[in-house]
């Protein structure tokens, strides 16, 4: 069985997760989900960032240590990643003993491999607190960092530990562009390759002694940074340096937010390269949820809770929305009106009213089990090729086009119903004929329940218990797709999978 070890971006311990939070954890979930559909091994680890100079700040406003407070975040994101049916395997902290054993089992590879890597230097610099980073001038616009327009930057001068990154750059232009170290979409490649070409500049890696963070291995005085600290968290999450931890590394994916790349698809493997560890194999660098045109984020302040968004239409209908209409490769602006009108056209009067009238159908005219009928149908046709355009979506991880196959087939099976008239049928008694549409309607409603699963596993669940089908939608489901086993099945009232709350509403709002 293939192992796919697959990790999301660690979030900082401040504030509760928003919307742009909510998009990479349940994108990277339905990739695990997909993945683990196709038999693979799945490892999905998700975690913390919990060393930044925010905490102490945080900590203090709020009258708790820093150890409080990272406890009381861990708890509060964790529950919040529940709630939005992420299933990761591992959750790591980087407060947590392994991963402390991580970071200074990586430096001193890197001291032991490449000392010359590894060098003291005064720095001076302009710090954003909300990055955790020394910005360039090209990060910076008005004064400001360009991800946090509302923050003051910090002038800061002291002595630290700097990594030659600077002796990296040509090795990493011949592994990204050869394909060893992949760099997805296109769009975040070329920018990673533009930057890596114009020539890096060393970094600063530690800090003067902190009273929160990883000490500096051999220098107690200095604390190491931030960001150098939590990228190895996807190595230390793996055992390393124990003995075994190859059975996990190296990472298949990184998810990551597209404002990150630096630190994922520069430093992170000129970081392994040094301590001579097996790069990942590829990032994928997601767009930012926007509202009203601008980034979702914490401490650029926010315009709509993750509460609200998931208490508008539930969960599923949330995770739906967030890949199907925002995506996985580019921006997205998320508005009500719009997760208003996904909602109604293509999961109360989409998939949810096939499902009920296919089903209530099967019920009226033959109890609810589906005809022992195997014979292909135009509709199975359809089947078919939107399984093949699904998978070869979800394979390059283009979410929004996997949906849509989905959801087109959701399409033609209504068509179908409208073209078959199995009413018609029944009234006429061409009980071939309806037999074979009600076997043809069942093994569609197999397949998208199948093939949504990633999207939306709860109300996938359910659908799958109505159709008579037990246990959990795994490998084995997906290798029946060609030939669903749907006949002599008894299946259930038709459940309302996506109820409207307020048809006033729905009526007069138009999506
Ligand atoms: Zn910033």
């Amino acid at each position: 069985m293939p192992r796919f070890y697959l990790t999301t971006a660690i979030d900082y311990s401040n504030g509760d997760p928003h919307l742009g939070h909510a998009l990479e954890k349940v994108g990277a979930d339905a990739i695990a989900r997909y993945r683990r559909l196709r038999g693979d091994q799945v490892h999905f680890l998700m975690g913390m960032d919990e060393h930044s100079q925010s905490v102490i700040q945080a900590a203090e406003n709020g009258a708790v240590t820093p150890r409080q407070w990272v406890d009381e975040m861990a708890e509060r994101f964790r529950r919040f990643w529940q709630r939005l049916e992420c299933s990761n395997d591992d959750w790591i902290r980087t407060t947590e003993p392994r991963h402390q054993a991580g970071v200074t089992a990586l430096l001193q590879r890197i001291q032991r491999h490449h000392p010359d890597d590894l060098y003291q230097g005064e720095y001076e610099g302009l710090y954003c607190t909300g990055c955790e980073e020394f910005k360039t001038d090209a990060q910076i616009a008005n004064g400001r960092c360009i991800e946090h327009p509302t923050l003051d930057l910090v002038p800061t001068k002291e002595r630290n530990w700097f990594f030659r990154l600077s002796r990296h750059g040509d090795r990493l232009l011949q592994l990204i562009r050869s394909g060893q170290y992949l760099v997805e979409p296109e769009i975040r490649r070329n920018e990673v390759l533009r930057l890596i070409e114009g020539g890096l500049q060393d970094l600063s890696i530690s800090r003067q002694r902190m009273p929160w963070g990883i000490p500096f291995p051999g220098d107690e005085q200095q604390t190491v940074y931030v960001w150098f600290d939590a990228l190895i968290n996807y190595l230390s999450a793996t055992g390393f340096p124990e003995a075994g931890y190859e059975r996990l590394w190296p990472a298949d994916l990184h998810v990551i937010g597209k404002g990150i790349t630096r630190f994922h698809c520069v430093i992170w493997p000129a970081m392994l390269l040094s301590a001579e560890v097996a790069l990942p194999r590829r990032v994928w660098a997601h767009g930012y949820v926007q509202w009203e045109g601008a980034k979702m984020s914490k401490t650029a302040g926010t315009a709509v809770t993750l509460d609200s968004a998931m208490g508008r239409h539930g969960v599923d209908a949330l995770r739906y929305y967030l890949l199907r209409e925002i995506g996985f490769e580019a921006d997205g602006d998320f508005t009500w009106e719009r997760f208003d009108g996904r909602y109604n056209a293509d999961l109360a009067d989409g998939l949810g009213n096939l499902a009920s009238r296919s089903l209530a159908m099967l019920e009226r005219y033959r109890d609810g089990v589906a005809p022992p009928v195997t014979d292909g149908t135009t509709l199975d046709q359809a089947g078919a090729a939107a399984l093949k355009a699904y998978a070869g979506a979800m394979d390059r991880f283009d979410l929004r086009t996997g949906a849509d196959a989905a959801w087109s087939l959701v399409s033609t099976a209504n068509h179908y119903i409208v073209q078959t008239e199995p009413w018609a049928l029944a009234k006429a008694k061409r009980d071939a004929d309806l037999d074979a549409v009600l076997a043809a309607l069942c093994r569609c409603l197999y397949r998208l329940t199948v093939m949504s699963a990633p999207f939306m596993p709860g109300k996938a669940l359910e659908l799958w218990s109505a159709l008579g089908q037990t246990g959990e939608i795994t490998a084995e489901s997906w290798n029946q797709l060609g030939t669903p086993p749907v006949q002599g099945v008894k299946t259930t009232k038709p459940p309302v999978l996506f109820p409207k709350p307020n048809p006033a509403r729905t009526e007069e709002g138009g999506g």
